[in-house]
């Protein structure tokens, strides 16, 4: 896609921190980092989001971005790593193109999930259970 800035990356038509590649992905530095090492690993086939990609580049997204993940516990002392992929404006993306953020962890390091872990209603999650295997 010709006005993707991550199919530029791909090409190389503007600059990027690489860090590794497959022949589906590439895993380069994210240059407004939430955390010290946090990586993005991108396939290099153009797809919206997780929602519209090839089963083959999900897959080789994923491999590549734990690949990563160890690297950045064996080498650059995280303890955790959070992997996260937004689909959508709605879901916080500004990049539409399918990216997974891989994201070195430490305790206490103020990253916090944004959801408050209350106890859900248990015959609304059935509903909405439902309404997902029937879809699948
Ligand atoms: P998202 O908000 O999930 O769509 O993530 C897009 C990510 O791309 C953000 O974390 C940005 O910091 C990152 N980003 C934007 N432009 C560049 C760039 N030229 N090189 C590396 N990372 C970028
Ligand atoms: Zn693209």
């Amino acid at each position: 896609m010709t006005d993707c800035l991550f199919c530029k990356i791909v090409a190389g038509e503007i600059p990027a921190i690489r860090i590794t590649e497959t022949d589906r992905a590439i895993a380069f530095m994210d240059i407004f980092p939430a955390a010290p090492g946090h990586a993005l690993v991108i396939p290099r086939e153009h797809h919206d989001d997780a929602l519209g990609a090839s089963d083959e580049d999900l897959a080789a997204c994923m491999q590549l971005a734990s690949r990563v993940g160890q690297a950045a516990v064996s080498h650059l002392g995280a303890t955790g790593v959070t992997f996260q992929s937004l689909a959508r404006p709605d879901a916080g993306q500004t990049v539409f193109h399918l990216h997974i953020h891989v994201i070195p962890r430490v305790a206490g390091d103020g990253f916090a999930v944004p959801w408050p872990h209350a106890e859900g209603d248990l015959a609304e999650i059935e509903g909405h259970a439902a309404r997902l295997r029937s879809a699948l």
